[in-house]
Parts: C-alpha cells; sequence; structure tokens
C-alpha cells in the first residue's frame, strides 16, 4: 500500500515541544506528537469501498494484513508523524478548557487525486489530552460511528466519512448506564476521514489563553488550506467567520431535512468546515417530536433537542465569534452575520420543507401550512421518515370526503403509530391539511409524476434507525457482522427503492421503544 503524505498539519503548525506521552496542558501549540498503542489481535469488521476509493486504496490491498495494521495503529504509515489535536470547547453551555484529541490520533494527510485527506484512527490509546479516560472506544460506539458517517455521506449531508471498522481483541471497561454496573466490552478502532478534524474549539483554545499568535497562525493555515478564495486580513477573518457560519447552517438544514439529532452539540464537536462530526449519543427522529433527544446526559434541560439545533448551531457561532474577535477588534461586523444566520435559517427552512412536501413556488401562505403539518404531526405519534416518503403518493386531484372517511389518508396512513388515534380532532385538522395543501399543490406547474420524483430525492425512504444500529450491535458482539454490512449495503443509496430491503422501511418496533440503545443512549462509548 502506498499511500501519498502530505503532511501540512504538523509541518505548519506549532508542535508541542514536550513529546513524553503523559496527560498534561498543552499550550502554544495545535497537537501533540503520540504513538497509537499496540492492540492485541485486529481484526477488521467492515471497510467503506467509496473511502478507499478517495485515498486510492485498491481492493487488494484493503483486504491486506498491512491495511488492517495500519488503520488500527499497529504499523505506522512511512515517513508520519502521528499526532494528537488541542482544543478546547463550552459543553453545555459552559466552558470546559482544554479537551483535544483523547483518544483520536491523526496518522497522517493522505493525497490522492489533487485532494488531501487526514487520517484519524478513534480509540488506539491514551494521548496528552486524554485527561482520567482511558483512550479506547467500544464496539458499540465504534458501529453506530461507522454506520452512521456513511450513511449521513449518501444522504447528502456535509459530513467526515469512516474508513474502516476494526475490533482490537482487547476488552475496555464501561459503565454504559452510568449506574455503578461496569462490565468489560470488545475495543474496537474506527478510522476516520475528513479534509480536516478543525473544531470551533481549536480556535478558542487560543483565544481563552490569550495565545493571540498561535490563533492567527491557526486561522491563517486554515484559510490558506480549506477557504483558499479569502484573504489573511481583517477582511478575510471577517468572510471567513461569514463562510463557516453559511457552512454551518446548511448542515444544521440537512440533519433537521433527515431527522437527525447529534446530540452533542458542545464547541469542540462543531467542524470549522461545517461537516458533521463525531458521532456519539445521535439518533434519528421516529415520532415527529420536536423536543427529541437521544441523549440521557441531556434529559432534563434536552439543550440539543432536535427543535433547536439551529439556535445552538448559533449559539456556538457566537463562541467562534469571540475566539476570533482578538484578530477583528470590531464586534459589528460578527454580530451582523449571527442576525444574517438567524434571517437564512428562516428561508432555507422554509425551503426545505416546501421541497420535503413538493412546493417549488412561493407563496406566502406556505408559512403556515408547514406549520399546521408540523402541528399534525405531533397530534398523534408519526413516523417522520415514512410519512415524508409517502406524501409524495398523494395525486393532487384527491378529493378530501366531508365525512368521518379516513381514505384520504390512506397514502401516508402507515406513518401512524397508533392509527386508531386518527379521529375527531386529529382526523378533523388532517382534513382542513389537506383540503389546503391540495389547493396549494393545483398551483404548481409539475406533474403528480415529475413531484413524486424530486421528492423522493429529499425524502430518504431508509435512515439509520436507533434499533437498526443496536441490532447491528447486537449481532457483532456475538461475532457476525452481516447486520452491519447489510445496514452499510442499504444506506448507501437511501432515496431508492430498495424491495430487497423493505423490512428496514417500517416504524420503529415497540421493542425498540425502551431498549437501552433504540431509544436513549449515553455517551458512554
Ligand atoms: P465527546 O463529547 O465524545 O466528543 O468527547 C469530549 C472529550 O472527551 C474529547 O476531548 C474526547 O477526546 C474526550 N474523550 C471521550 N472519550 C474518551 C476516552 N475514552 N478516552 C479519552 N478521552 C476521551
Ligand atoms: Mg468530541
Amino acid at each position: 500500500m502506498e499511500l501519498q503524505i502530505n503532511d501540512t498539519f504538523v509541518k505548519e503548525l506549532p508542535a508541542d515541544s514536550q513529546t513524553e506521552n503523559t496527560r498534561r496542558q498543552v499550550t502554544e501549540a495545535c497537537y501533540s506528537f503520540v504513538q497509537p498503542i499496540k492492540t492485541a489481535a485486529p481484526k477488521l469488521v467492515h471497510y467503506s469501498k467509496e473511502v478507499t476509493d478517495l485515498l486510492g486504496i485498491t481492493e487488494e490491498e484493503a483486504k491486506s494484513e498491512e491495511f488492517l495494521n495500519v488503520f488500527t495503529g499497529n504499523q505506522i504509515i512511512p515517513n508520519s508523524t502521528p499526532y494528537a489535536m488541542c482544543y478546547g470547547g463550552h459543553q453545555f453551555g459552559h466552558w470546559a478548557g482544554q479537551l483535544g484529541d483523547g483518544r483520536a490520533i491523526n496518522l497522517a494527510e493522505v493525497e490522492n487525486k489533487g485532494k488531501r485527506w487526514a487520517v484519524q484512527i478513534k480509540g488506539a490509546g491514551a494521548t496528552p489530552y486524554s485527561r482520567t479516560a482511558d483512550g479506547l472506544a467500544v464496539l458499540r460506539s465504534s458501529i453506530r460511528e461507522y454506520l452512521c458517517s456513511e450513511a449521513m455521506y449518501h444522504l447528502g449531508v456535509p459530513t467526515t466519512r469512516a474508513l474502516s471498522l476494526a475490533i482490537t481483541g482487547d476488552e475496555v471497561m464501561r459503565d454504559m448506564l452510568y449506574d455503578g454496573n461496569p462490565e468489560y466490552e470488545k475495543g474496537a478502532i474506527v478510522c476516520r476521514v475528513s479534509p480536516s478534524f478543525l473544531r470551533f474549539g481549536s480556535y478558542e483554545i487560543f483565544a481563552s489563553r490569550q495565545d493571540h499568535k498561535s490563533l492567527k497562525t491557526l486561522v491563517d493555515y486554515t484559510i490558506k488550506h480549506f477557504y483558499p478564495e479569502l484573504t489573511q486580513d481583517k477582511a478575510g477573518y471577517i468572510a471567513f467567520f461569514r463562510a463557516v457560519s453559511i457552512k454551518t447552517l446548511d448542515m444544521i438544514i440537512h440533519w433537521q431535512r433527515v431527522g437527525f439529532v447529534h446530540g452533542v452539540m458542545n464547541t469542540d464537536n462543531m467542524s470549522i468546515l461545517g461537516l458533521t462530526i463525531d458521532y456519539g449519543p445521535y439518533g434519528w427522529l421516529e415520532g415527529y417530536d420536536k423536543r427529541w433527544t437521544p441523549n440521557t446526559t441531556d434529559a432534563e434541560h434536552k439543550r440539543y433537542q432536535y427543535g433547536k439545533q439551529s439556535n445552538k448551531a448559533l449559539w456556538n457561532l457566537l463562541k467562534l465569534a469571540n475566539a476570533l474577535y482578538p484578530l477583528i477588534e470590531e464586534a459589528e461586523p460578527l454580530e451582523e452575520i449571527l442576525n444574517e444566520y438567524k434571517t437564512m435559517y428562516a428561508g432555507k427552512y422554509q425551503g426545505m420543507m416546501n421541497a420535503k412536501i413538493g412546493l417549488e413556488l412561493d407563496d406566502d401562505k406556505d408559512l403556515k401550512l408547514i406549520q399546521d403539518l408540523e402541528d399534525n404531526l405531533r397530534r398523534t405519534e408519526t413516523d417522520m421518515t415514512i410519512f415524508f416518503r409517502c406524501l409524495s403518493n398523494v395525486n393532487k386531484d384527491m378529493v378530501v370526503p366531508e365525512k368521518d372517511d379516513v381514505s384520504f389518508l390512506d397514502a401516508v396512513k402507515e406513518a401512524f403509530y397508533q392509527p386508531e388515534e386518527v379521529k375527531g380532532e386529529t382526523l378533523f385538522f388532517w382534513k382542513e391539511w389537506f383540503k389546503l395543501y391540495l389547493l396549494r399543490l393545483q398551483k404548481e406547474t409539475t406533474t403528480d409524476s415529475e413531484r413524486k420524483l424530486k421528492m423522493d430525492k429529499v425524502n430518504p425512504k431508509y435512515v439509520l434507525r436507533n434499533y437498526m444500529s443496536q441490532l447491528a450491535i447486537d449481532a457483532s458482539d456475538k461475532g457476525d457482522y452481516s447486520v452491519v454490512d447489510e445496514l452499510f449495503t442499504i444506506l448507501k443509496k437511501p432515496y431508492n427503492e430498495q424491495p430487497e430491503a423493505e423490512k428496514w422501511f417500517a416504524k420503529r418496533p415497540e421493542w425498540a421503544r425502551t431498549k437501552v440503545g433504540c431509544s436513549m443512549l449515553s455517551c458512554s462509548s
């Protein structure tokens, strides 16, 4: 395997002068050199063909011993210098100081076909940033990160990618429910790939230490490599903040579109490239409950609930603005950008929802149409993915009956968890909504079949429902990786009809409603 290495991060940015792997505060440095630990008996569980292609790795190479050893950290890529990145972050609204790659180790930047990719393994041992933790990862959370990274990519959501998933052969102790009952679990390593793993917290750490020199070096590096159209001066820094703000907003709109809830939108988990990063206790809306979050740590305040993701991203952008302020020394342009975000969000959200229900023309009544729809989706538990997918089967010449007849809901009835609840007021509101919707569809120039084609490109048929990951995890715990492979394959074409995969186009089964890992997840990973 011959990877073309071009390590810009370690070449152009300041390194930690200490090279011992001891836990400590690291100052005036963007990273520390560190070696992954050797794993006992690594075994490849899965790899992503699409990502090997990005890196220029052939199929034969991906199946080699060398691939397994390199991407579990047992063998260092020649001419590379692995490192852990230093960053800080605001966690659940509070400044948490230095965080950093506590269990991620960057192997190298690999160049292929004119693109450069940072390649990082997660779970290969402690680093100076591990604080009190072990630097390891378990199989269940690694499966979740591996599958979701690639599923999100194929859904068209900006994300970091996943190259491979391997078990290490080592055991890792975890108290999964934080209830004082730790158990040994299988250790695992995911290899992640992204143009960069820089986060808002990478900039915040320098600002918090008033290290404006390192801050400027890092911002200039970021602009040079990832925002090359911008200048490295005050005007450029303002434009940089605007660009990050827009990318972040676009990512959030995609999350809302597919029903994704990140779960831990702390500033250390916000990519400077607007990519979805750090798949922890994330989840997917099943019932359309805007207050839902899968994260047990956040169960009380629900800071990162589905409906507040945009708002929390804005809060995080404000923290990034504060971090960049020393280079700009003017609050007004930054405030303006934050205000623009709010206006843009309203417009983009409306546009996204209009696309989900197949509307292309502008109509000032659409705002109410969407609000009424969202209200209806909450009147009785309604599966988000199934509802929007099925809505494309409605014909615009359908007639809503006046009597207590529910047949007008035939196209979408699969989405109701308790169809018997669709009566009385709930039925009345659905009738009212469909009447308006059908009138609105009449104004569109597209035919039913044209509209269906377009709607089916924004409303996925298959998403990685929480219980699906759990089934893959349960099988994998027993050494059966076939479900990982099955889900990986289906989720490559989430917008396509896949008759052989119809069983995954279904509401969450009742057993999954309360099962750990299916409805709620802890941060333990
Ligand atoms: P997260 O909320 O999972 O993104 O993690 C927050 C911080 O904790 C990051 O700095 C991680 O590197 C660190 N961290 C999480 N789990 C571990 C672990 N098992 N060992 C070391 N550091 C960890
Ligand atoms: Mg993180």
